[in-house]
């Protein structure tokens, strides 16, 4: 093949069994796998059978950058992990991005990605420059917190390598360990630091010193501009009085002070808040952390966000005249609302969000907290959207009155939590230990009637004036806790908005939310606000995020910026940008639709997915009310799930797809192997 521009060739197969090198030319897979996650799914499938589970040998983490990282195009830097998920209920297979410099470094040392399998020996972490890669004994490693180790590996190497670490809560196995890069960018879904902890895996770390050509550089700096169009600069050091978002801020005394940074190589775009000073969980001084969307509930959470009207904070239903990328919101960078627009009014009118009452807010705790969780290596979500409620819930209720933590449960204390955390990543005693398998693990151990779904009183709608009912537990499908689903955290958002999130979990294997938050329009919202399970604008909008957010995970670019529902060939542009390879929206759009069907004949042939498992394990979340009262029946969740299936080429009975959309795909090979298991839908005659 001639030159692949935005790529650098080769895939590294390591082998921490035998500590063996091969490698695989990228081209095996691109370009009709793109990059990032649709190469990742077509490595998972060819090599990895069913019965594998996540802790096995056999498990493999995937890593792919995409066309676009490293060669300047904005958000360009984040790339991809894959695996087979501990976290999730059942292990699965699932994805987790991360930003940073890593995947640029990757490929300046001549690699657009690795396959990592089976186990090492003893604690390891690889040494990776220009092209040699070397298995370095991690004896010394092993049992230190993540800056401790990110600074080690950096004395030993030099300044300028970048790595990628597990803390303490991989090594330990804990099912929601993450993966942390630079500044704290971190996979945190599905549970990777634990897959590198079981492979004895502490740390990469790369130095390169290649480059990466993109094909048309003239178009690279057009895309810098206009993605970065109107600029977001970086500002000087605010100091701020108040802290949380529109609507919901509560004061910190004395302050604080904030900077505005990119989280990734090559992005122009300085969306996130680098919180400077706060207050640190191990020593005396102070720390500083890059805070994301999640750590701002950390400090006060008395009610929910008031999302109210459809366009709401995060945009999700947008119009022409008012629509942002969600980056601008996470650097407090909003522009002013276009007043002029004739939906103004409908779509920003307020509303205020439920009461929950589940702790005031601690600045400082909320530090220690993010602290614990960076250090330690977790995912952030699981903690303050999961663990921390369910506590403070089934406190309220009488639920923990037998069960001995050693320490009286107070969510409010900042010692309790520290003393919470700490025994669960070090697996102490019998309660440590379990808490560590993930909170949906613990529950079904304890007793899900008592422990999960137990109703918790406080809740109340300031919307309709009434007590609404919540469990305990925050799950959804999967054994992940509720994201945009209209209940509990996150619930204040339209009934369309929710009804589609629930579809966008329902096939998924991890919380999707973190890279396919739903957008569609205003005008779509009109139509669907009265019975959004009736309309196959739903489903249409939720397959158009789904495609999304592959093309995102895979040409690779960032979900702060995309979807732009008024630029919708952004990602094919970048993608013929970085490769040359003329590619057309519509081209694009089939390239993620492959990816997607791949990833559900994954899903299929390794853990028998069927509609019948799907529509089960998505259902009862819905059937608690969202801040307006409201639910959705087993017949309109069932037919918006015929309208859905119906759109993918996927048939209704099993929610299998059809040869005859393998073939449309391209994935001729992928039909004839579901056909041999069993899994092809039988032809109605
Ligand atoms: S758009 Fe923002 S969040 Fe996305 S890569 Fe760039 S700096 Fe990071």
């Amino acid at each position: 093949m001639d030159k692949l521009y935005g790529y650098v060739g080769k895939i590294a197969r390591i082998n921490l069994t035998d500590g063996t090198v091969s490698i695989i030319p990228t081209s095996n897979y691109v370009p009709k796998y793109i990059g990032g996650r649709s190469v990742c799914n077509k490595i998972f499938w060819d090599e990895v059978k069913p019965g594998t589970n996540a802790f096995d040998p056999e498990n493999k983490v995937i890593y792919m950058t995409g066309p676009t990282t490293a060669t300047g195009i904005p958000t360009g830097g984040r790339t991809v992990f894959t695996s087979i998920s501990p976290n999730s209920l059942p292990e699965q297979y699932a994805w987790s991005g991360i930003g940073g410099w890593f995947g640029a470094e990757m490929k300046f040392a001549g690699f657009d990605g690795f396959i990592l399998e089976g186990k090492a020996a003893e604690p390891t972490y690889l040494y990776i420059e220009d092209g040699e890669i070397k298995f370095l004994s991690a004896r010394n490693l092993w049992g230190k917190l993540v800056h401790a180790t990110q600074r080690r590996l950096e004395e030993i190497h030099g300044q300028d390598v970048k790595s990628i670490v597990i803390g303490p809560a991989g090594e330990n196995l804990m099912r929601n360990a993450s993966v942390t890069t630079s500044n704290d960018n971190v996979a945190a879904k599905a549970g990777l630091g634990a897959v590198f902890g079981s492979k004895n895996l502490k740390a990469i770390t790369v130095r390169g010193t290649g480059t990466v050509v993109p094909a048309d550089i003239n178009k690279v700096l057009e895309l810098r501009k206009k993605m970065s169009h109107p600029p977001m600069i970086q500002r000087p050091i605010i100091q701020e009085t108040h802290h949380g978002v529109p609507g919901a801020q509560s004061e910190v005394s004395g302050g604080w002070q904030r900077a505005q940074v990119a989280c990734s190589y090559g992005c122009n775009q300085h969306c996130m808040c680098l919180m400077l000073d706060m207050k640190s969980a191990f020593k005396e001084e102070k720390v500083n952390h890059v805070e994301k969307c999640v750590s701002i509930f950390a400090f006060g959470f008395s009610q929910d966000v008031p999302y109210g009207g459809p366009g709401g904070v995060g945009g999700v239903f947008q119009t022409e005249q008012n629509h942002y990328p969600a980056c601008k919101m996470l650097s407090r960078e909003v522009d002013p609302p276009d007043t002029s627009d004739p939906y103004f009014e409908l779509e920003f009118a307020p509303g205020p969000g439920d009461i929950l009452d589940f702790w005031k807010h601690d600045f400082d705790k909320g530090n220690v907290i993010n602290d614990l969780c960076n250090e330690y290596g977790i995912d952030k979500w699981d903690v303050i959207i999961w663990l921390l409620p369910w506590l403070s819930m089934g406190k309220k209720e009488g639920v923990f009155a037998d069960i001995d933590f050693g320490m009286e449960i107070d969510v409010e204390s900042e010692k309790f939590v520290r003393y919470l955390i700490d025994m669960i990543v070090y697996r102490k005693g019998y309660y440590g230990n379990l808490l560590a398998e993930g909170m949906a693990r613990a529950i079904r151990v304890l007793g899900k009637e008592k422990f999960g779904d137990t109703i918790y009183h406080g809740r109340y709608s300031r919307m309709i004036d009434k007590q609404l009912d919540l469990p305990i537990s925050l799950e959804t499908a999967w054994g992940h806790s509720v994201h945009w689903q209209g209940r509990g955290f996150e619930a204040s958002i339209a009934k369309p908005a929710w009804v589609a999130t629930n579809l966008h979990q329902m096939t998924a294997t991890r919380d999707t939310q973190t890279i396919q938050h739903h957008h569609d329009t205003f005008e779509n919202y009109l139509q669907l606000k009265d019975d959004p399970c009736r309309s196959v604008l739903t489903a249409r909008g939720v397959i158009m995020g789904e495609h999304k957010a592959e093309m995102k995970d895979s040409v690779t670019c960032c979900d702060w910026q995309s979807p732009d529902l008024f630029w919708t060939d952004m990602e094919a542009q970048m993608f013929t940008a970085a490769t040359g390879i003329p590619m057309s929206e519509e081209e694009m759009n089939l390239a993620a639709e492959r990816s997607r069907n791949l990833f559900r004949a994954i899903i299929i042939r390794n853990y028998e997915r069927t509609r019948e498992l799907e529509v089960n394990a998505i259902f009862p979340i819905m059937q608690y009310p969202d801040p307006w009262g409201e639910t959705v029946t087993w017949d309109e969740w069932n037919d918006l799930v015929d309208l859905y299936y119906a759109e993918r080429g996927w048939d209704k009975e099993t929610g299998w797809p059809t040869r005859e959309t393998y073939d449309r795909m391209g994935l001729k090979e992928v039909a004839d192997e579901m056909e041999l298991n069993g899994k092809m839908p039988l032809i109605k005659k």
